[in-house]
């Protein structure tokens, strides 16, 4: 296919697709299916060899919170029954990820619901930051906490954090009907002190609310805009007791071709599998492995995951390689150039989410708002595979890792 071949051509050297070379690829048929993970797993080979970078979630303050994000379980007046509790103890959040870094994740995202920090809030995350760091020399430890005031992401930063996480989730265009209660306006500020304070930017998406395939094209053009050097993609998982529980749009063969246009449009960025990778890619995981460079292991924030082990051997079985402690993630460039996540300098994060975290969300959902836009098509429900998480952090039971 003529438009295959000019992706990988563009991909190889870092080219940027046109807005209908994008396009073009999510409207890809489900027989071309395979043709459009080769080309794209071309690329992601070319940056990222067969490693694959394993993040683990650490969930510090869970649900009850003022926003109403309409993807999020924890908004406040939530009827999802997830887990509720306030900041967890330096101690409690290095034991959780402690599970995590012996599971082989090299980064470690400390998440926590709300609209954004306080400056105790700051305070309280940096003594959890230095508890992790004291015992886990190499770790790189990501802070999705919300929207940033100005001085804190520097205080983040000279708290040891690498990086920060906050997503853009979904266009501009279509961000009022997500979120009424900030602006998709504060999520680029948030990302841009980020960037400002030396943070690796960590910025994604969540597909499956419902958006065109123009809004998917316009969020992953942002992102690309912005430069993060990471980029979490969820998939919604619709959960019950949120407004979008209904909203179930995405089939395998289309979280593929969602993650081929991410790949092509951010070649040498890490491109995270976030939440919703079981509920909807299913027994396609491991396709998704030649397109995306990293994953979360084990649980998300408020849903539960595959078991860590299978992760695990997902990944070997598919013929990659979990990404070392020793390994720097990012291509020479950019970590030369500056930010460099995987790099041991200035990492990137994940998400905050059962979908995305930086969004504090991702699969989740809270409590109001319809859907951005209608979408054409409901595929099955699978609300057998969604499970609220009930194991780890906040809880008496040993983590998923
Ligand atoms: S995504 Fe974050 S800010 Fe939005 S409702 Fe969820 S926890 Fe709150």
């Amino acid at each position: 296919m003529d438009l295959l071949n000019t992706l990988v051509d563009k991909g190889l050297r870092r080219e940027l697709p046109t807005r209908e070379e994008a396009l073009a690829v999510l409207a890809t048929s489900d027989d071309d299916v395979l043709d459009v993970v080769a080309a794209a797993g071309k690329v992601r080979r070319k940056w990222f060899g067969r490693r694959v970078k394993l993040n683990y979630l650490v969930n510090l303050k869970s649900g009850l919170c003022p926003e109403d994000c309409s993807y999020c379980s924890q908004r406040l007046g939530s009827k999802a029954d997830i887990l509720k509790y306030t900041w967890l103890k330096p101690e409690q959040a290095s034991q959780a990820a402690a599970a995590g870094l012996a599971g082989g994740a090299k980064r470690v995202c400390l998440v926590a619901s709300g609209r954004g920090p306080t400056d105790r809030d700051i305070d309280r995350v940096a003594g959890t930051i230095k508890a992790i760091k004291d015992e886990n020399e190499n770790v790189e430890v990501c802070a999705c906490l919300g929207l940033l005031s100005d001085g804190q992401a520097e205080r983040l930063r000279e708290a040891g954090a690498d990086a920060y996480n906050h997503n853009l989730n979904t266009s501009e265009a279509t961000y009022g009907d997500i979120t009424t209660t900030h602006t998709y306006a504060d999520r680029v500020d948030t990302v841009s002190k980020a960037h400002a304070a030396g943070l690796s930017a960590c910025s994604g998406l969540i597909a499956g609310m419902g958006e065109s395939d123009e809004d998917l094209v316009d969020v992953v053009f942002a992102l690309r805009e912005l430069d993060p050097d990471s980029v979490p993609v969820n998939f919604l998982i619709p959960m019950e007791g949120t407004p979008l529980a209904a909203e179930w749009h995405l089939t395998p063969q289309r979280c593929l071709r969602i993650l081929a246009m991410v790949r092509f449009v951010c070649p040498d960025v890490e491109v995270r599998i976030a939440g919703g990778r079981e509920v909807h890619l299913r027994t396609m995981q491991p396709l998704a492995l030649h397109l995306a460079n990293s994953i979360f292991l084990g649980d998300y924030l408020t849903s539960e995951g595959q078991a860590g082990k299978a992760d695990l051997e997902m990944i070997a079985d598919a013929g990659f390689e979990v990404e070392g402690a020793g390994d720097v993630t990012l291509p020479e460039h950019r970590v030369t150039a500056g930010g460099g996540c995987g790099s041991h300098a200035g990492a990137g994060c994940g998400s905050h989410e059962d979908a995305g975290c930086g969004s504090h969300e991702g699969g989740g959902v809270c409590g109001t708002a319809a859907p951005a836009v209608a979408a054409s098509t409901v595929n099955e429900a699978r609300t057998d595979l969604v499970a609220v998480r009930r194991r780890g952090a906040g809880t008496d039971l040993a983590p998923n890792a």
